[in-house]
């Protein structure tokens, strides 16, 4: 969700922490394991989460490649749709609170948003520059692009994981699929893209946030979250058929149509709401941090993972 930097009594172990997981990272990228994999089939582009180790948990180079590889398959006019999809077991657990690869304090060249590099700032100021830029800012970029996109989802998809598959614009789910937002554990009120009460109704938002609770891809079919659900073997066939019969549409069209809708959706408040509800979201890691020893409450992906099981 964010990084302590600066933020407490915890910074020296931090920092070899730190070292170490730099070293682990450079080891991902020296291994050739690119983060993000992309491939064109036919009028579809496929881009894949590839940290399938870490449930493809999502640290800054992961968020950087996904930017490249839509803007690439933007760029490219033989592509008319884009699926996003997850490697290994899972979609996406998250965001990355703890992986080896973790990589707050490193500085990126910035797209979404015209900030300051978080790194060698302090407290809130660091904190709302990153989380703008790579989080809130990204998820909307995403979100606008002129091309429909298709997330194929499977096995876990949970807080961060939630904003990838909600910046698609249709989601086509397996079986199984599960979904949740667990972050008000740490005393934070939902993912920074926060789209809840759009894509889930106020009602199941709110308990899916008191309750941290995990729900299915029925439940969430049901909400009229996804579009499809279907038996896992089926899901890849599902997508892209789904995505070969929009490509047939003329492009022009599509965007016109997605840029309607997406419109539409922020007349309803959503823009507004996510701006509104991202001040509350930073009153959260800052009042984390003053009264305790970080801006998650001091919980990781372990601690994290055994609260919800
Ligand atoms: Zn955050």
């Amino acid at each position: 969700m964010t990084q302590a930097n600066g933020d407490g009594p915890a910074e020296d172990a931090a920092r070899n922490e730190d070292a170490a997981r730099d070293e682990a990272a450079r080891g991902e990228a020296a291994r050739g394991e690119e983060v993000v994999r992309y491939q064109a089939r036919g009028k579809v582009a496929l881009i894949t989460l590839n940290r399938p180790r870490y449930r493809n948990a999502q640290n800054s180079a992961m968020t950087y490649a996904i930017d490249a590889a839509f803007t690439r398959a933007v760029n490219d006019d033989e592509i008319a749709v884009i699926v996003l999809a997850g490697a290994g077991e899972h979609f996406c657990a998250g965001h990355d609170i703890g992986t080896p690869g973790r990589d707050i304090d490193t500085s990126f060249d910035r797209q979404a948003v015209i900030w300051w590099d978080h790194v060698g700032k302090q407290g809130a100021d660091a904190r709302y520059a990153r989380e703008m830029e790579v989080y809130l800012g990204m998820c909307r970029r995403w979100r606008e692009i002129p091309k429909p996109s298709i997330a194929m989802v499977h096995g876990a998809c949970i807080a961060g994981g939630l904003m990838l598959a909600w910046v698609c614009d249709l989601i086509v789910a397996a079986e199984d699929a599960f979904f949740a937002d667990p972050v008000v554990r740490m005393g934070i009120p939902g993912v920074e893209y926060f789209a809840h009460p759009w894509v889930l109704g106020p009602r199941l938002a709110k308990e899916v946030l008191f309750t941290g609770e995990r729900f299915t891809a029925a439940r969430a079919y049901q909400a009229g979250m996804v579009n499809r659900v279907v038996p896992r073997a089926d899901l890849e066939a599902a997508t892209f058929a789904l995505a070969d019969k929009i490509a047939a549409m003329p492009p022009f069209g599509l965007a016109l149509a997605k840029r309607a809708v997406n419109q539409c959706e922020d007349q309803m408040g959503m823009r507004a709401g996510m701006d509104s509800v991202f001040g509350l979201h930073h009153v959260a890691h800052a009042h984390n941090a003053e009264v305790g020893t970080d801006s998650l409450a001091g919980m990781d992906a372990r601690s994290m993972k055994r609260a919800s099981s």
